[in-house]
């Protein structure tokens, strides 16, 4: 059980009480029903990438893990949908419609290990969502275990379903209002020319400068990820991807017809040239396309060659905010003597610094989570989100009070309790303890919500 005590945040860990590894939609909604039935706290549990500790267990509580339901189950190429089982490898459904000439648009870096249901639970992006938009965009209908056991179907297949969208709620719900157990995916047609280029800048400010001329320009790239010095010299150390030693590397990806490929080519490079790109490099074949992307999909992983622990910081701010905060974040670096790597999708924004630290350094763990609070602190203020794609887990719970004022929590705090009003799905997520300031200060009212003896929960 103990390769289940943590996801990818491993300084939370939680030994569960149990295991258990249903291989059918209705075996997890008797495993549900007896948690409803006895109190038992539980969290589903794709394959554990999670950088938030969303499937970490509660505290004598059991995991589901969703790694046997790993069918796909139909796929309609006419309607352009596949249907899934949660536990599906997000790679695998890219590999299955390919040779029909489809794909499955989201792709976080951990495509190739993460599950389906872990993608809808988190809303995960990717490299190609700037254009094609986040796993919400690609779920079209659900099934869902609630925490009582029950299973509803929320959304639609073929279109707009009326009432509440309580599909696009669930998106995003970090396994807290129930298990998806059957998945209704949009895929994608694939242009017909892909072109993957690279341009090198002498700092991280030109790199973002041209990303936000890019899109003022009107053009929208498939992709546009932005690499520093450091990132790139660790993914250099772990996969030679062959990229320009600069301070400030992009990685943009141009899809649709062979013309309009060759007009944005153009435009796109004369774009970067004219912020100082000094070296613009153009994939020729499907080996180099992969080459740079393999850096880029691996940058997370390499920095284990350049530094023995780090943080993954995961924010959002506007894009045109780039170079300035990308600077604060470099002072920061400075003033605190931590190294800080920068790998992100830069066209919409979504930061990853990774703050580097060492364990074995007295007081170097505490100052590298201090930095990478601080890192999301400049986002909030710089009007960006504390999270892009990684959700907000148990890590990033106290942060919530910083973009949300207490109304709008109580208010999520509702749908929570509407759906598992014994608070057993995924307890001690997403919402601060204790929630209210005034509780903080300890001046606090109880609240209706918290009267009933729910809060305790959450
Ligand atoms: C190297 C690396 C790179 C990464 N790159 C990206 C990236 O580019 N973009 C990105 O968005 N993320 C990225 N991540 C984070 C992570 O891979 C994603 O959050 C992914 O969606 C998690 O999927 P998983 O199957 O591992 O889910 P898990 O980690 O097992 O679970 C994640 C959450 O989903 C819930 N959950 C799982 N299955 C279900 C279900 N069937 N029903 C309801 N809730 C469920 C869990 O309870 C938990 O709260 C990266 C992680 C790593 C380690």
């Amino acid at each position: 059980m103990r390769t289940y005590d943590c996801d990818g945040l491993t300084n939370f860990r939680q030994v569960p009480a149990a295991v258990v590894l249903p291989e059918s939609a209705s075996a997890v909604q008797q495993i549900v029903a007896l948690c409803h039935q006895h109190r038992v706290p539980f969290v589903a549990r794709g394959s554990g990438t999670g950088l938030s500790g969303g499937a970490l267990p509660a505290e004598g509580g059991i995991v589901i893990s969703l790694a046997r339901l790993n069918r796909i189950l139909e796929v309609d190429l006419a309607n352009a949908r596949v249907v899934v089982e949660p536990g599906v490898i997000n790679a695998h459904v890219t590999a299955r419609v390919a040779p029909y000439g489809y794909f499955y648009a989201p792709d976080p870096s951990s495509q190739s290990v993460c599950t389906i249901g872990g993608n809808v639970a988190e809303n995960s992006g990717g490299a190609h969502c700037l254009k094609y938009g986040f796993t919400t965009t690609h779920v079209l209908a659900m099934d869902v275990v609630l925490p009582d056991g029950s299973l509803i179907h929320v959304g639609s297949a073929t279109g707009d379903a009326p009432g509440y969208d309580l599909c696009g709620m669930f998106v995003g719900s970090e396994g807290t209002l129930g298990i998806a157990t059957r998945i209704v995916l949009r895929i994608v047609r694939r242009p017909q020319t892909v072109r993957t280029m690279l341009a090198a800048f002498d700092s991280t400010d030109h790199a973002g400068q041209a990303v936000s001329d890019i899109i003022a320009a009107g053009i929208v790239p498939a992709a546009a990820e932005m690499m520093d010095r450091l990132s790139i010299a660790a993914a250099e150390a772990a996969v030679h991807a062959g990229y320009p030693q600069c301070d400030g590397l992009l990685l943009i990806e141009l899809d649709g017809t062979e013309e309009e490929v060759d007009w944005l080519t153009r435009h796109v490079s004369d774009i970067c040239r004219a912020c100082g790109a000094w070296e613009i490099r153009i994939a020729h074949s499907d080996a180099e396309r992969a080459a740079i992307w393999k850096g880029r999909k691996s940058a997370f992983a390499a920095v284990g060659r350049i530094s023995p622990n780090y943080i993954v910081q995961d924010g959002v701010i506007p894009r045109t905010a780039l170079p300035r905060v990308l600077r604060e974040i470099q002072q920061l670096s400075a003033a605190t003597g931590l190294r800080v790597a920068n790998v992100f999708h830069a066209g919409d924004g979504n930061l990853h610094p990774l703050v580097l630290y060492d364990r074995r350094i007295e007081g170097q763990e505490q100052r590298a989570e201090e930095l990478a609070g601080e890192i999301l602190r400049i986002c909030v203020r710089a009007g960006g989100s504390i999270t892009g794609e990684h959700g907000v887990g148990i890590e990033k719970r106290e942060f919530m009070p910083e973009m949300f004022a207490e109304p709008d929590l109580a208010t999520m705090q509702r749908v929570r309790i509407a759906f598992d009003p014994l608070g057993l799905s995924n307890p001690g997520k997403v919402f601060p303890r204790p929630r209210l300031c005034a509780e903080r200060q300890g001046k606090h009212e109880p609240h209706p919500i918290e009267v009933a003896g729910i809060a305790e929960y959450f």
